[in-house]
């Protein structure tokens, strides 16, 4: 799908771009989460972490039951957005020696991963059901609900808990 040339036509061409793309985002995220569990030192953050990556291979099997729902080929498009907030937060994770600090920085770079799915999630299930697929958007809602629920447990952790270890 290059810069400059025209394939998404219509509304159906960037439904699908965008399931393509959030697909390569979560794949990037399972990639991910390993990493940010091994370098979580509060117990509840590293479960958090250890729950979401479950969550997230569910995902990818929703996204794959919503490809073959509406008829296309499952595979990803490289998500630039997704790639760029994994990178930044490996980079400050890189630049944190205290550990209840890199907890807290682990926090913010798991929200960002969650705000970027958030809204993915809201666009696709709105062109779903603007192009008459209800069911690939009750589907779709069912990811979104786990990455909110996701999102509202960082936020209830960093200001319990995570921020106030990291004085
Ligand atoms: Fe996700
Ligand atoms: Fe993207
Ligand atoms: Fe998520």
């Amino acid at each position: 799908m290059g810069m400059f040339s025209s394939d998404i036509k219509s509304m159906d061409d960037l439904f699908v771009h965008t399931l393509r793309d959030i697909y390569y985002a979560e794949q990037q995220i399972t990639k991910a989460l390993p990493k940010m569990i091994s370098q979580a030192t509060n117990p509840e953050l590293k479960g958090g972490f250890e729950q979401h990556l479950k969550e997230t291979q569910g995902q990818v099997q929703r996204l794959e039951q919503v490809f073959k729902m509406h008829g296309v080929e499952a595979k990803g498009v490289t998500c630039p957005a997704i790639d760029g907030i994994i990178k930044e937060a490996n980079e400050v994770a890189g630049e944190v020696a205290d550990k209840a600090v890199l907890d807290a920085a682990l926090v913010a770079a798991a929200q960002a991963v969650e705000h970027y799915e958030i809204t993915r999630y809201g666009s696709l299930i709105a062109w779903a059901k603007q192009l008459g697929r209800q069911d690939c958007a009750s589907v779709l809602q069912q990811n979104l609900d786990e990455e909110k629920a996701t999102d509202k447990k960082l936020t209830a952790m960093a200001e319990s808990k995570v921020n106030q270890q990291a004085v």
